[in-house]
């Protein structure tokens, strides 16, 4: 038996093999962090050359819980390696074959060794892709998984909602209470929202004062709810250090349907409703309908 990780291996199996849950998996960034990992496309260089190496047809990451890339196909074996950032499991990795071996101390070796290639792209993916004072997604990794959302759904159905939005009267706050303030201020409103999502949903910075949230498995009516949720959370926030400071915000919602011709389209859709709110005195989430989410004809 191998004293340096355990191999493990399967009988043959005409499904694909359900890969066991890495032990103890420690969140590297803060909630929801699901959406907000490195995709296949990442690693692509690291797992070819892994596979390359191993001879293998397959290589998985999982991260936070998450698979990264489906380990589609039958394998009867496969070797795993915790990912390990600082002491802490934040995934695994691991070579998949078809066929029955039996993985030696060099392969549990060389396998570290790419493991912890793995985890320095995850620590910069993770770094470039986070705005440094709120710590919610940058616009261009927000927009990034939002195209992905929306691919998805043409590939698989799956139900997704999208809530903009952007702090009211955002303007008054910095020219009143100053600009470390106003910086307090979205901090504080990264915090609450973060809270009140689920790890698969994603946040992201769209710039300013404005932000973004795609809700996983939610229709628009569920993304009402959440995005009212956020809305209160924000009504009643304290900020520390300025506690005199009230803040409220505008939201708009869409969820995506057959009729979303584009993920431009839809961020276009939410957009409309937030712009409603503002114009509807603000403090308010207003839901795109059916109606107002169809393309525009001219
Ligand atoms: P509305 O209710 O219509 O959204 O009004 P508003 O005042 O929130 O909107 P406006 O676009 O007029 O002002 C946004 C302000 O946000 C102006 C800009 O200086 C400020 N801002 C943008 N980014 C930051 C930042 O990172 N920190 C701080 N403190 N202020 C920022
Ligand atoms: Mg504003
Ligand atoms: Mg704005």
């Amino acid at each position: 038996m191998n004293t340096r990780a355990a191999i493990h291996s399967f009988p043959v199996s005409p499904t694909p093999v359900k890969a066991p849950k890495s032990p103890k998996l420690k969140v590297l960034v803060p909630t929801p962090s699901v959406s907000a990992m490195p995709s296949p496309a990442q690693f692509a260089a690291v797992t070819d050359l892994i596979k390359a190496v191993f001879n293998v047809p397959a290589v998985s990451v999982t991260l936070h819980g998450a698979p990264c890339e489906a380990e589609g196909g039958a394998y009867r074996s496969f070797l795993e390696i915790p990912l390990s950032d600082g002491g802490e499991v934040i995934g695994a990795l691991r070579v998949l074959d078809t066929e029955l071996r039996e993985f030696t101390d060099r392969d549990c070796m060389l396998l570290e060794g790419f493991a912890r290639l793995v985890v320095e792209q995850v620590v910069l993916w993770s770094e470039a892709s986070r705005d440094m004072l709120t710590n919610a997604m940058t616009r261009r990794a927000f927009m990034d998984t939002l195209r992905k959302t929306f691919a998805a759904r043409q590939r698989t159905g799956s139900k997704n909602a999208l809530a903009i939005f952007d702090l009211d009267h955002f303007k008054s706050i910095n020219d009143t209470w100053g600009h470390t303030a106003g910086d307090a201020v979205l901090h504080t409103v990264a915090r609450l929202v973060m809270r009140e999502l689920r790890t698969e949903d994603c946040f992201g910075r769209l710039g300013g004062e404005e932000f973004g949230v795609i809700l996983a498995n939610a229709d628009g009516e569920d993304a009402a709810e959440v995005s009212e949720r956020i809305r209160r959370a924000i009504e009643l926030a304290v900020i520390p250090g300025y506690e005199d400071i009230r803040i409220s915000a505008s939201f708009g919602v869409a969820d995506l349907t057959d009729l979303t011709v584009s993920a431009d389209a839809w961020v276009t859709t939410a957009d409309a409703q937030l712009y409603r709110a503002k114009d509807e005195g603000r403090n308010s989430v207003c839901v795109a309908t059916e109606t107002s989410a169809a393309p525009l004809l001219n």
